[in-house]
């Protein structure tokens, strides 16, 4: 029989794992090269995703991946796996009696942690908005899968910017370099943002995972709406640090990548604007903005564009058009939240299930 594999020929995991489901056809029927490892297997459905989100089964499911692609496949993933979902009610940590808590955590194992900073996001929008975000997606996510979403937790840190015109560099913002400016806090904001060291963030978030640890979860999803390098680092390097035998913790922003050929995301612009109008609530003030024909200059308004922040400013330092949050709406923010959402589920069930 011929089996799918690696170029070396060898069955690759998903190669392996089909044989073991027994289902020869699927495998007869992939092709010879490139096959990742699989990260998700389905029994129930002999279904297999891989770490693309192909979905492998039988014959028809195999071309049906491969004429329509990937995106198709992970959308297929989905559908199965919402066939089966238990719409769970109470998710927060906080509000749950014991015995709902201990019915939660014996449906999935799952602790999910969502943080983000008290931070300057433009005149319009709520400081928490970065946490407001990570919870929603959490809160959704667990309400689909099962577990427990912990408080809020309205903490996050960011760093010196650079001077010059590097990537976050004070000269692609249209500030001075001579500026001492950490994060979005640039010279003038009304409010400052409340980060908090890194090094303090890191030992904290450890003992909150080692205690959860203690009550007894199999998985903790660190999430943050917070896109600071160096507050993301932290969290991802402390997932792999206390990951262990009996224990795995990811580390996963609320943001997916915008749909080319949208740009990055930036800071308080249209698409985050969005997703706080998406929210709801806390309310977002569009009318504190000035009348849309007025620039809004990055530095005046703590609003940037993601082009400006990967070194790449609008002329005349000033927020570009389509980047503009006088353009956001409630539905480009519940489309954006509900891909998030998706993605989230897919990743979260995929992880716990091959853990
Ligand atoms: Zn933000």
């Amino acid at each position: 029989m011929k089996v799918a594999g690696s170029p070396n020929n060898k069955p690759s995991f998903a190669a392996r794992i089909l044989l073991s489901l027994g289902d020869r056809r699927a495998i007869q029927s992939m092709p010879l090269s490139g096959l990742p490892s699989a990260l998700a297997v389905y029994p129930g459905k002999t279904l297999l995703a891989d770490a693309r989100g192909s979905l492998y089964g039988n014959q028809r499911e195999i071309q049906s991946v491969f004429c329509l692609g990937v995106d198709f496949a992970r959308r297929r993933l989905l559908i199965v796996f919402r066939k089966r979902r238990e719409i769970m009610s109470k998710v927060n940590l906080e509000s749950m009696l014991p015995h709902e808590f201990v019915e939660a955590q014996q449906k999935a194992s799952i602790a999910y942690v969502p943080t983000g900073p008290i931070e300057w996001h433009g005149p319009h929008m709520p400081l928490g908005i970065d946490a407001f975000h990570a919870a929603k997606v959490a809160s959704e996510v667990a309400k689909r899968v099962g577990g427990v979403v912990l408080p809020t937790f309205f903490l996050g840190a960011d760093s010196l910017l650079l001077p010059g015109k590097e990537p976050q560099g004070l000269a692609s913002l249209g500030l001075p370099d001579s500026a001492h400016v950490i994060g979005m806090d640039f010279p003038g904001m009304a409010v400052k943002s409340l980060y908090i060291d890194e090094a303090v963030l890191g030992v904290l978030f450890r003992d909150v995972i080692r205690a959860l640890e203690r009550q007894g979860f199999r998985m903790i999803v660190l999430i943050s709406g917070h896109g600071a390098p160096n507050h993301m680092r932290m969290l991802s390097r402390l997932a792999l640090e206390e990951t262990r035998p009996g224990l795995l913790v990811i580390f996963t922003t609320a943001w997916v990548p915008p749909v080319p050929p949208e740009g990055g995301v930036g800071h308080a612009e249209r698409m985050e604007t969005s997703v706080m109008c998406g929210i709801g609530a806390p309310e977002v003030r569009l009318d504190l903005l000035p009348h849309r024909d007025t620039p809004l200059p990055y530095k005046d308004f703590g609003i940037v564009d993601g082009l400006a922040f990967d070194g790449f400013p609008n002329d005349g330092f000033v927020v570009r058009a389509e980047a503009d949050p006088r353009n956001s709406s409630a539905e480009e923010g519940n489309e954006i939240l509900s891909r998030e959402i998706d993605s989230m589920e897919a990743l979260v069930r995929t992880r716990y299930g091959s853990f």
